[in-house]
């Protein structure tokens, strides 16, 4: 197993290692699952099982983890935004006080390296503090006060106070990819208990262990502070009950919205379960990305090869299984555009093998890569067919790897079919050459829905930069110029999310303080007595909130 090398992020370097013990954490209790659900975490750089045998959750359990997490969406109306922020920074330090175990668990069931997931988990501590200061902030509630006017002609005005009211305890699914930002205490799970919902992680099969253990230290933290023990439950599933647990739960009439991050078709099955309820609850489904990168000819001319270099080692981070992974480079030929390709080339070559996630990642990479190569005009420029050509006879034992492939195509192969504007989740680009700059504005104007899209700009560039600009602000959620996408800042300015099918809810972002806004809605009060309002809305304004008073943003008491 790697070392985990030491950082100041690690509170408790020397804690006793904790182990997990194959079980689910339901409303405050561990509890042992349904032995015939009984499944391994399955180690990618051997492709042995590792760890323990975990036990799925029993329909039983999954009713339970949803009827508690009912009560305790009650039970937290109660507390105030001081101890839910309070409540937020007990989690990250529980987590932290896992020490190393959590990284060595999550190494060996995702063959992810240290170098990777102790930022990952420095993000997830981040993300949570960075929550516990809104919360304790308060206005990103949108409070809004409209006084009455009884005098008013032809009839009075009413008293109207409206804010953002939790939606109630949510359903969260995280994706392979990343054991601990998008699982068991990920962005979804940390902004809906920071908006006061409560949370049924659904765990992902691929991580079993690192969410067991990040479980446990919730529910320590839940403990410790006081909340219901039905805030938060974590079900293990896998083996026969591996999407049984997700279908249970978007359709308990317990839960009032679902957080997902995964894959596209996961993502689209889930929304339509939970449209065909008898009560539609919303889905916010972070699904797959393109994230294409234009690079502009003056930049080009540059900077060429100081670009490609950033570009493919930004394409092969992580083996390329990152949602923000560039996945199609236009550039122009020209000058530069020799050497550019050059670049690429070389470095693809030089790629070796890779240890993917899982067989199932492994699986998908090898299948797509396989139809983009037999398109025709698609070329392999560089790296290896290797893994598409796993395609056609896919191995079930040994380690999970894959090979870098650099394929190129010309625009006009590009505009002709569409599947090339479809993510390809692994360590692979398309290069599409472009034989005019008006084509990059033409290739923005088709590509689909995306988490980002890059602008690699030159002094001279500025036209062609302002057109693509406004194409872009169209179709992604972020705009970067000058950067590669992967990296993902924990910041209220950050958007992670976009239009569909990055995501199916474009209006919002999976990633800083707005994530909370997603799992409530608004309400609105008409002539409420003051004692009956949400404590932001009374007149009072005891937690002194900017808050918008007929029409004007103010901190003051009404009435002063
Ligand atoms: P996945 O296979 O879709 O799994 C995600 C979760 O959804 C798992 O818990 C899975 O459970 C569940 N699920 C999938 N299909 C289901 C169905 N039909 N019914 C019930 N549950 C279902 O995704 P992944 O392979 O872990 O992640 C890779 C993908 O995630 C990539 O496309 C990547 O781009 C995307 N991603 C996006 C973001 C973002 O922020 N936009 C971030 C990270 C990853 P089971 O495994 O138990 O079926």
């Amino acid at each position: 197993m790697n070392q985990v090398p030491k950082t100041q992020s690690q509170a408790q370097p020397h804690a006793p290692a904790i182990r997990p013990a194959g079980r689910s954490y339901v409303s405050g209790s561990p509890v042992q699952g349904d032995p015939t659900g009984s499944f391994h975490a399955i180690n990618p750089t051997h492709g042995q099982p590792t760890g323990i045998v975990y036990s799925a959750a029993t329909p039983q359990a999954v009713d339970r983890a949803c009827t508690q997490a009912w009560a305790a969406f009650y039970a937290i109306q109660d507390r105030t935004a001081e101890d839910r922020a309070l409540f937020l920074e007990a989690i990250a330090e529980q987590i932290l006080a896992l020490g190393d175990s959590l990284i060595e668990t999550a190494i060996a069931e995702t063959g992810l390296q240290p170098q990777r997931l102790i930022p990952e988990r420095e993000r997830v501590v981040t993300s949570l503090r960075v929550l516990a200061k809104t919360v304790r902030e308060g206005s990103w509630v949108r409070a809004s006060l409209d006084k009455a006017d009884p005098a008013r002609k032809p009839a009075p005005r009413p008293d109207l106070r409206r804010m953002l009211r939790p939606l109630g305890p949510i359903a969260v699914f995280g994706a392979s990819n990343f054991p601990l930002a998008y699982s068991a205490m990920g962005t979804d799970a940390a902004s809906a208990l920071a908006a006061g919902c409560p949370v049924v992680v659904k765990g992902h099969p691929s991580h079993p262990g690192a969410g067991e253990l990040v479980a446990q230290a919730v529910t320590t933290a839940v403990g410790v502070c006081g909340f219901h023990p039905g805030t938060y439950s974590y079900l293990q599933a896998g083996g026969v009950r591996e999407t049984a647990i997700g279908r249970e739960l978007v359709t308990h009439p317990c839960i009032r919205g679902v957080g997902f991050t995964g894959s596209f078709a996961g993502g689209t099955a889930l929304a339509d379960l939970a449209r065909t309820r008898e009560d539609p609850i919303p889905v916010f489904a972070e699904m797959g990305s393109i994230n294409p990168v234009f690079v502009l000819p003056h930049a080009m001319d540059e900077a060429g090869k100081a670009i490609a270099e950033k570009l493919y080692n930004s394409v092969t981070s992580s083996v390329g299984q990152m949602c923000t992974k560039p996945g199609l480079i236009f550039a122009v030929r020209g000058d530069g555009y020799v050497e550019f390709e050059h670049t690429l080339i070389e470095m693809a070559n030089k790629g070796i093998g890779h240890t993917m996630l899982s067989r199932k990642i492994q699986g998908n990479f090898a299948k797509r890569l396989s139809e983009i190569a037999a398109i025709e005009g698609v070329e392999i420029r560089g790296g290896s067919l290797q893994t598409a050509k796993l395609a056609e006879n896919m191995p079930t034992e040994g380690p999970v790897s894959a090979v870098p492939a650099l394929l190129k195509t010309k625009f006009e192969t590009f505009a002709k079919h569409p599947t090339l504007r479809d993510e390809c989740f692994g360590p692979s680009v398309i290069l599409v050459v472009c034989e005019k700059s008006s084509q990059l504005f033409e290739a923005a104007t088709m590509i689909r829905g995306s988490l980002t899209g890059s602008i690699m700009t030159g002094p001279l560039d500025g036209a062609l930069a302002k057109q693509l600009h406004t194409a872009l602000e169209m179709r992604v959620g972020r705009i970067i110029y000058n950067g590669v996408p992967t990296g993902v800042e924990v910041a209220h300015s950050m958007v992670h999310g976009g239009p569909f099918p990055a995501s199916n809810q474009p209006q919002t972002t999976a990633v800083g303080p707005m994530a909370m806004e997603r799992w409530c809605r608004p309400v609105c009060y008409q002539n409420a007595p003051d004692p009956l309002l949400p404590i932001e809305l009374r007149n009072a304004n005891p937690l002194g909130i900017a808050r918008l008073v007929d029409g004007e943003w103010t901190n003051k008491p009404l009435g002063t």
